[in-house]
């Protein structure tokens, strides 16, 4: 259908509905039709449209109250309501270490007792979920079966405080992934080939060193920041005489000669504790601020009766008592 066409209907669509208001700011989209390009008359009319309908209940004045139960689909954390400001919204996190954030009204849902923030949660997971499917089914069959067998071989090594596996002796894997990952492999949530997730401080990049032709990448596929940046960060920490632990997702690799390789995926880097200033400084260069939230585990207090950082509290490590960047 020719834009145009399709933008014709859309307005007698709202006309009919919206009476006198409608036929007027009908006018004004033809005018602006012919004056402006496609793309900021899509922008309008998608204002102009949403503006004749009732807001959704989640966006109306006094919707959250403090001590509501809610959380930010298709997250289920829950989260308290410590403060109500406009359109923004102070909640706690944990209860346990007193965290908090805030966040815009229409990022939240409450948990139960209300039919239509309850609804659209359920079609937020709904959505969630066929991504998810779209997204498993990228790779071919051959892929899922492999990795299918490979999933069924691993062996269940402990299970405390996190389930910890090896490769199983059946599983073509390349042998440098069982002297390096056997023991380290967590359970790993993403919906790709993953053969588990790493949070032990395992040395990527002595392990790139050792073995980067033989089956092995490393990469960020946020790209910001470079792996060769993350890399020397790490390599800093480590020099430094910290322990560096990357959050890494062991991804499945078909190798040509019928044997499984990894492609690593890492999402962050953390160290236990503070971390001196000179050395902080450098890796600071690298990978940014570690107080840039979100990207970061430190933060400075929230203010807790209002929106805002309140930067006169010197920063604090979070509950897993880190100094920590992340980019995804
Ligand atoms: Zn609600």
């Amino acid at each position: 259908m020719h834009f145009e066409e399709r933008f014709m209907r859309r307005a007698a669509v709202v006309t009919a509905s919206a009476g006198l208001g409608g036929i007027v700011l009908g006018g004004v989209w033809v005018w602006v039709m012919r004056a402006e390009t496609p793309a900021a008359v899509r922008r309008l009319v998608r204002r102009r449209t949403t503006a004749l309908v009732q807001p959704p209940v989640w966006e109306r004045d006094g919707h959250f109250r403090v001590g509501d139960a809610v959380h930010t689909p298709p997250d289920r954390h829950p989260l308290t309501v410590t403060w109500v400001q406009g359109r923004s919204v102070g909640l706690l996190t944990n209860p346990r270490n007193n965290s908090r954030m805030h966040t815009a009204a229409s990022d939240l849902r409450h948990l139960s007792g209300c039919a239509p923030c309850m609804a659209d949660a359920a079609d937020q997971a709904a959505a969630e979920e066929q991504r998810q499917a779209a997204y498993w089914a990228q790779w071919p069959a051959d892929d899922h079966e492999l990795y299918e067998a490979l999933m069924d071989d691993q062996v269940l090594i402990s299970s405390e405080p996190h389930r910890r596996y090896r490769f199983g002796d059946a599983s073509p894997v390349r042998e440098w992934m069982r002297t390096e990952l056997d023991g380290h492999l967590l359970d790993d949530e993403m919906p790709s080939l993953t053969l588990g997730r790493v949070w032990d401080p395992v040395d990527w990049p002595r392990i790139e060193d050792d073995h980067g032709a033989d089956g092995l990448t490393i990469e960020n596929p946020w790209r910001t920041p470079a792996w060769a940046a993350i890399r020397a960060a790490f390599e800093i920490l480590r020099d430094a005489g910290y322990t560096p632990a990357l959050d890494a997702s062991v991804e499945m690799e078909r190798l040509a000669d019928k044997t499984v390789g990894a492609n690593v995926v890492v999402s962050g880097l953390q160290v236990e504790g503070l971390i001196d200033d000179a050395t902080y400084q450098q890796v600071a260069a690298l990978l940014g601020e570690a107080t840039d939230w979100p990207q970061s585990h430190m933060y400075y207090p929230m203010r807790p009766d209002g929106p805002g950082l309140d930067r006169s509290q010197p920063y604090k490590v979070d509950e897993f008592t880190a100094t920590g960047w992340r980019w995804t």
